[in-house]
């Protein structure tokens, strides 16, 4: 019993990194699913879905909503023809969510480091990696292109070196939807992009993805493909491997609930970036993901980086996590490149120690958008205290 009621105070203090946030309108849309007992994979909240993210993502993209973002990116493999035998480049700091589809496909990842101001790929060693393949007769088939904690990548730098090259790019744009580039929405620069709406992302299905493109032939294959590539028959015929990888009437209601608040999340998660900032700004050593000309971020997550030569009593970055988590605040270190994973030790790396570093200073604070003023202050004076 009191090991219980210890448990359950426990639970109600703890502060996530990020965590749904509903609108309340949510339920209207569940609701009349139910009441028209649309209660199927399919049916008029997916369509009607798919047509909002069309239209906020604007630029003419045609949208096929999916059960989850790995699932759109596996899609999107396929639509390009990747298979054994191919490379695909990939940034070697993201969530593993961004390579395994290419070893799904029989295929082979190659990673490539990041540069110091977005974190995201480094064009200079994407260039490399390219050239050095070329050398080895080996032109990789496609690039997989990572907007890190809603970040902006160097696109037009990255998407010249893609047209050079002629190499197809395909957007991870999983972590950035509502942030922008020179004003045009991040998930419209790929020939393909992935949206995901899983639990912790800036809005939710619960679990749920999305494949972007301007051309509706592949978003038509795709969506074919992803309900068991049924040709047109009376009777089940196939003549594709298909996938069961649509995203349910009832999740795309939670969908059409959460759309409504899309830029309302943006900005919450952007202000709880800046109280951040101004509140961590006279702490030696600890810096944070820059936007530059031209690129807004969704500020999924803030994100700090400890330089543990500079900062107070020389805190390091599991020094500050382990400090949190005895509080009951939650915060993660970046992610771990991929590179450096044991599942990927045997693929090719172009690049220094960037990502590594990144990864080994690196800490995601809470940055739900209903994190609330409390609670704030709380991870705040936190880190204050500890580096004072
Ligand atoms: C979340 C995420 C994915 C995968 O999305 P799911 O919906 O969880 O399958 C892919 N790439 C990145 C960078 C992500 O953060």
């Amino acid at each position: 019993m009191v090991q219980s009621v210890l448990e359950k105070i426990k639970q109600e203090s703890k502060i996530w990194l990020s965590s749904p946030h509903m609108s309340g309108r949510e339920i209207e849309f569940v609701k009349d699913a139910f009441d028209t007992n649309w209660v199927a994979p399919l049916g008029p909240h997916v369509n009607g879905f798919e047509e909002d993210l069309a239209n906020y993502l604007n630029e003419d993209v045609h949208v096929g909503a999916t059960n989850s973002g790995t699932a759109a990116l596996h899609l999107a493999l396929i639509l390009l023809n990747i298979g054994k035998g191919d490379e695909v480049i990939c940034q070697s700091l993201t969530f593993s969510a961004s390579a395994n589809p290419i070893v799904y496909q029989g295929a082979t990842p190659i990673f490539v480091d990041s540069e110091q101001d977005t974190w995201n790929i480094s064009p200079q060693y994407l260039e490399t990696a390219i050239e050095e393949r070329i050398k080895k007769g080996k032109k990789p088939k496609a690039i997989i292109l990572v907007h890190l904690y809603g970040m902006p990548c160097k696109i037009e730098e990255i998407l010249k070196i893609a047209a050079k090259y002629e190499v197809h790019v395909i957007e991870d744009a999983a972590e950035a939807l509502g942030s922008t580039y020179f004003d045009r929405k991040l998930g419209t620069f790929g020939e393909i992009a992935i949206l995901s709406f899983n639990g912790n992302k800036i809005i939710t299905t619960s679990g749920g993805g999305a494949i972007v493109s301007k051309n509706n032939k592949y978003i038509e294959k795709a969506r074919f493909l992803a309900t068991q590539a049924r040709d047109a028959a009376p009777h089940y015929e196939h003549s594709h491997i298909g996938y069961n990888y649509r995203l349910s009437n009832i999740c795309a209601g939670i969908g059409r609930g959460q759309m409504l608040v899309l830029d309302e999340r943006v900005e919450e998660r952007r202000k709880i970036h800046y109280n951040y900032r101004s509140l961590l700004k006279t702490i030696p050593g600890i810096t944070f993901q820059e936007e530059l000309n031209g690129m807004f971020s969704n500020r999924w997550l803030t994100v700090i980086q400890l330089n543990s030569k500079a900062t107070p009593n020389n805190i390091t970055r599991e020094q500050l996590r382990l400090s949190l988590e005895y509080e009951n605040i939650e915060s993660r270190p970046v992610w771990k490149p991929m590179h450096l994973q044991p599942v990927f030790r045997d693929a090719l790396y172009f690049g220094e120690d960037v990502c590594e570093n990144l990864f080994k200073n690196g800490l995601c604070l809470p940055s739900g958008s209903n994190i609330s003023k409390d609670h704030f202050e709380r991870v705040s004076s936190n880190i204050l205290s500890l580096c004072s």
